[in-house]
């Protein structure tokens, strides 16, 4: 069999799949830690971690191994049985972060999805909002996913635009704006106040330090649930076990997906106390995969290697070296750094012939992987086993990147 070029491979994507995202030109096929090689051997530091999704590394010894014993064993029963896991994930899972209960889910936004449907639900049966006119407070710029009512959250015309009607119940205010949150929460509907403690598809956009707990005051002020989204900054990324310990908030309702699997497979869940949980009865939520054994069995592991190796400590250690490297990078490109932990980004400006596009390939041809968003803006999120060695040697292939572009 003759083999197949990378063009081969983009060019069947092209032509049997949706053309719905538009990939940086490397075909991969391995990974293994930071790295990751393509269909011609090439070996990349992988600045993406998929969205932040594997943190622990690629391919985790560990975590591959529960999958695999696991799947030998029993992959899925669905709820309409108990199995012998699930219990076992959710007694692991509520103690590590401090609530009541769990509900799993697959993907992050289908635990946006369950969050909105709780508060909304808290909002009738507890704070007792007349059935059917709860309210969610959002923020503008936020990603939550992309199901209906998750783009009619937003405000980004390439994520909402030309799939309406829209899910109505949402108050828009600009992020980082408390004073927006204080107006917007005297509505005596108004349920729970959605947000992103940083916005990562957004561009990485840190609020001002004290926003999230005041922001937290604020809401129990007005009797109206925190519901954090944590998704893409949970799970040590930002040089913590949720980006909310910066500030000491504990969320009414936490959202988590991605790395709580390492990466390995579709794994989310919402965390609540009684409360807020127990108002969703039997028959009233629920979906096929969400806390299949396989599942369970996955997180857990992922979850120990986030703690046993240090990933949060390790994240916050090096964030600091990455933007202190890369804020002494002389290049007219470089608007700015900002990040936390290894959720970092660099704004680009543009120059005749040069964007972030072509940043990104530069430094792909230099052996490192990462992508821009909203298109002058670069992610860097390395995975956070990543070592200083490994972290400077990447530093140095994206300021020759840098360089070249000159
Ligand atoms: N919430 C946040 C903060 C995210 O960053 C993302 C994905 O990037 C999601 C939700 C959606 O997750 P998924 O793609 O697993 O649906």
């Amino acid at each position: 069999m003759t083999k197949m070029t990378p063009q081969a491979y983009m060019d069947r994507e092209a032509k049997y799949g949706a053309h719905n995202y538009h990939p940086l030109p490397v075909v991969l096929e391995r990974g293994q830690g930071v790295y990751l090689w393509d269909v011609e051997g090439k070996q990349y530091y992988d600045f993406l971690s998929a969205y932040s999704a594997v943190n622990q590394g690629h391919c985790h010894p560990k975590i591959i191994k529960a999958m695999c014993d696991q799947a030998q064993k029993l992959t899925l029963t669905s709820r309409a049985f108990y199995n012998n896991v699930l219990g076992e994930f959710e007694e692991y899972v509520t103690k590590y972060f401090g609530y009541d209960k769990v509900l799993p889910m697959n993907t992050g936004a289908e635990a946006d999805e369950t969050a909105i449907k709780l508060c909304r639900r808290w909002g009738y049966r507890v704070k007792g909002i007349n059935d059917g006119e709860a309210k969610l407070i959002v923020c503008e710029n936020n990603f939550h996913g992309r199901t209906i009512t998750v783009i009619s959250m937003s405000t980004d015309p390439d994520s909402y635009g030309g799939f309406g009607p829209y899910t109505p119940g949402f108050i828009k205010i600009p992020y980082n704006d408390l004073a927006a949150l204080e107006n917007a929460l005297k509505d005596p509907k108004v349920a729970g106040f959605l947000v992103e403690p940083i916005q990562g598809e957004a561009g990485v956009y840190v609020p001002d330090e004290g926003y999230l707990k005041k922001a937290y005051d604020l809401c129990k002020k007005h009797n109206v649930l925190f519901i954090a989204d944590e998704v893409q900054t949970g799970i040590a990324r930002t040089g913590k076990m949720l980006a909310c310990d910066h500030e000491g908030v504990r969320p009414d309702i936490l959202i988590l997906g991605k790395a709580i699997s390492g990466g390995v497979m579709p794994v989310s869940c919402v965390l609540a106390d009684d409360e807020i949980m127990l108002t969703i009865k039997p028959g009233e939520h629920g979906s096929t995969f969400g806390g299949n054994p396989l599942a369970g069995k996955v997180a857990i592991a992922a979850l120990e290697v986030v703690k046993e190796e240090k990933l949060a400590e390790n994240a916050e250690r090096l964030g600091k070296i990455f933007r202190e490297e890369m804020s002494s990078i002389k290049s007219e490109m470089i608007e700015l750094v900002r990040g936390k932990g290894l959720l970092n980004a660099v704004v680009i400006r543009n120059k005749p012939g040069k964007t972030a596009w072509d940043v990104c390939l530069a430094m792909a041809e230099n052996g490192v992987l990462a992508k821009p968003t909203h298109g002058n803006i670069i992610r860097f999120a390395p995975p956070l086993v990543i070592t200083e060695e490994q972290l400077r040697d990447a530093i140095a292939r994206i300021k020759d990147a840098f360089k070249k572009l000159e």
